[in-house]
């Protein structure tokens, strides 16, 4: 081959490279497994007319609906009302092996004083610094959009010890304080949430 063909050959490559490599990342898979806690006769936390297992259920949904990013693949322990053993869930998470497992719930409190958003972490977990990473991210996110966020705590909760990849607890608010269990009842705050949660996700990778 000539010399002038070879190096033509050479620009090629490198062109297609630059101009395909990026796109390749961009269209790297993000998988999530969505629990929504409790389900079934597991209500979760209770406050008036509103149960705990069904808000993180519409606001699962929510998230589902929303998102338009084609990366993020979705997979979710439960999308009906019925009760799943957590060991149960931590099967589906392993045999699924996502990159984050994020469980929504919602808190409750004997001080009705006491609100706003929690991450949970465990240190027992062997993927503990990314699950941290992860909440981190979540965590600066939601307090930019002036959500009350608390620090990211550390619990030994079985869906973060028990799943063997990153996994995030997010309590969304305390149902026994007012002013959350009005947003967390909202369809529109929902909404917000999931919005949120969608925007964290798409940054994962
Ligand atoms: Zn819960």
């Amino acid at each position: 081959m000539k010399n002038s063909s070879k190096l033509f050959l050479i620009l090629i490559a490198l062109t297609s490279f630059a101009f395909i490599s990026p796109k390749k990342l961009e269209n790297k898979q993000i998988n999530v497994v969505l629990d929504a806690g409790h389900g079934g006769k597991d209500f979760g936390a209770t406050q008036d007319e509103l149960s705990e297992k069904q808000i993180v259920e519409q606001i699962i949904t929510k998230i589902k609906a929303f998102n338009k990013n084609k990366n993020i693949i979705f997979h979710f322990t439960r999308s009906t009302d019925r009760f799943i053993p957590l060991q149960d869930r931590t099967d589906f998470i392993n045999t699924i092996k996502p990159d984050l497992v994020l469980s929504l719930h919602t808190n409750a409190s004997p001080n009705s004083n006491t609100s706003g958003m929690e991450f949970y972490v465990s240190k027992e977990s062997n993927s503990y610094e990314q699950s941290n990473l992860i909440a981190e991210n979540f965590q600066t996110k939601f307090l930019n959009s002036n959500y009350k966020v608390a620090e990211i705590k550390n619990a030994n909760f079985y869906i973060l010890k028990k799943s063997e990849v990153p996994a995030v607890i997010m309590e969304l608010g305390y149902l026994t304080n007012e002013n959350d269990k009005k947003n967390l009842a909202s369809n529109n705050e929902q909404n917000q949430i999931a919005k949120k949660i969608i925007e964290c996700i798409s940054e994962l990778k």
